[in-house]
Order: structure tokens, then sequence, then C-alpha cells
């Protein structure tokens, strides 16, 4: 637990919250500045700033919630897809620094997408691909 983190109050009950979801582990509630209509976020009980520094375990009931909660958005709101997004770091966006993931409900012309940067048309060669692939590798054998 954290002192200064919202969403540590929120785990506490020192923080109000919409709840959607609430077990041992993790909790889920409505985000208070939806991007969509069903905007969820479903966060660990323990403190963990960034989704590497969560355990295993933790992380894969996070997202198995975010998941239920993906087919609850489609039942009750008539979504018709879910985007599940995780902002892992500042410069991805990240603003509570407690890991957490989004669930975010799509309909048709909702408003929300995606911007892909310039060189996004030009995409890598095979060769390229398969070095930076190899780093990958090289690194997960470390
Ligand atoms: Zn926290």
């Amino acid at each position: 637990m954290s002192q200064d983190c919202v969403f540590c109050s929120i785990v506490r009950g020192e923080a109000p919250a919409s709840f959607t979801h609430q077990d041992d582990t993790v909790v889920a509630f409505m985000d208070i500045q939806p991007i969509t209509q069903g905007h969820m976020l479903v966060v660990p009980r323990a403190h963990a700033a960034y989704m590497n520094e969560v355990e295993e375990t933790v992380a894969l009931r996070t997202f198995r919630i975010a998941r239920e909660l993906s087919q609850l958005a489609r039942i009750v709101f008539g979504a018709g897809g879910v985007n599940l997004f995780v902002a892992d770091g500042e410069v991805a966006f990240q603003d509570v620094p407690h890991f957490h993931v989004h669930v975010i409900p799509r309909y048709p012309n909702d408003g929300f997408g995606l911007v892909f940067p310039p060189n996004y048309d030009s995409p890598p060669g095979r060769a390229e691909l398969d070095t930076i692939a190899a780093a990958i590798r090289n690194a997960a054998e470390r």
C-alpha cells in the first residue's frame, strides 16, 4: 500500500469508487473520466507501479477479470467490442502509478481512436524484423 496513491485509497475504502468487481486480489470500478460508456479499471489490491512489478499470479487475475468484464460490457451496454489498454510508464500515458488495466467498451463511431506515427506507412523489412526478434529472444534467454 502507498499512502499517497489514489488507487490504494480506493482499495482501502477511503476514497469513493463505483465497484464492478471485488475479490481478495483485484478490484474493478468505473473510470471517473470514461472514454466510452462502461469504461472500467481493473486494479490489483497490492500496490505496484509498473506491470513488471506485479506478481505473475496477480497479473493473470487482473487480466482474467478484465476479460470477464469485457464480456459483461457487451451484455450490459451492448458494446460491439472492447479494447483492453495498459498504460505502463509515463511515456505510455500512465496517469496513476499503480498498475491497472483499462476495459474500454467500444461502440460504432464512439470517437475514440489510435494515432499512428508518420513512419507507419513504411514498415520494416523481414531482415529488420528478424534482427529485432532475435534481440528479444536473446534478452529472454539471459
Ligand atoms: Zn497504489
